[in-house]
This record gives structure tokens, sequence and C-alpha cells, in this order.
């Protein structure tokens, strides 16, 4: 049991290092997905790939190059981030509100940040950020 925990230990330590990371494994293999842009859907399998974290940045970055202006773009890129989670695992009731809202004449970012808007309405009391 203490050899099973040592080698946990170790797997975890070295999987942290960022030579091992899944986002130095997928900006290898796919330096496209260094950049982000909600306009394009990301390829599900790549967007999944990468950490939370670098998802979130990603989306950051892209508001922040746009020049979109929000009222906390840290929060706004977590939930953005969510919903393209929830696109790339195919979430039927989120995949049928981006088509709904494409048809109905919205672009690919402006559907995110509805479906964003409403998450985030549910998600956090009214005065959350
Ligand atoms: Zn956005």
């Amino acid at each position: 049991m203490l050899e099973l925990s040592r080698y946990w230990n170790q797997w975890q330590t070295s999987y942290r290092q960022p030579k091992h990371s899944i986002w130095w494994l997928t900006s290898s293999i796919n330096p496209a997905m260094n950049r982000y842009d909600p306009d394009n859907a990301p390829d599900p399998a790549e967007w999944l790939a990468l950490e939370e974290l670098t998802r979130i940045q990603l989306v950051e970055e892209h508001h922040r190059l746009a020049r979109i202006k929000l009222p906390n773009l840290k929060a706004h890129a977590i939930f953005h981030a969510i919903v393209e989670n929830q696109v790339a695992e195919n979430l039927d009731p989120v995949v049928r509100a981006m088509t709904r809202l494409t048809s109905e004449g919205l672009n690919r970012h402006e559907a995110v940040h509805a479906i964003e808007g409403w998450e985030r309405r549910h998600a956090l009391p009214p005065d959350g950020a």
C-alpha cells in the first residue's frame, strides 16, 4: 500500500511538470489550439484535452485581443469556457440552444454569450460577478 501511494505521488508530481502536461502535448501536436476563436467551434477532442485553466486563458486572450468590453472578463471567460465544454461534450440542451440561436441570426460568439449569460444568471446570486 505504501508503495502504491509513493508511486501515485511520483506520478502526480511528474504529471504536473510542464513537459508532461496535456497542454504541452496538445500544443506540440496542434499549434492551432494555441488560439481560440469563438466564431469557429474548436475541435471537441482538442478542446477537452486542454487543461481547464488553459481553456479559460485562451478565451480571456481572445476577448482581450478583440477588445471586447466586459464588466468582468475573468468571470465571463470562465462561463464562456463552460459553454464551450458543454458544446464539446455534446450536452443536448446547450447544443440545441446553440443551433436555435444561430438559426435565429446570432453569430456563434453571440450565441455562446447568450447561453453564458443565462447560465451565469442561474448559477450565481443576483449580485454575483
Ligand atoms: Zn465571449
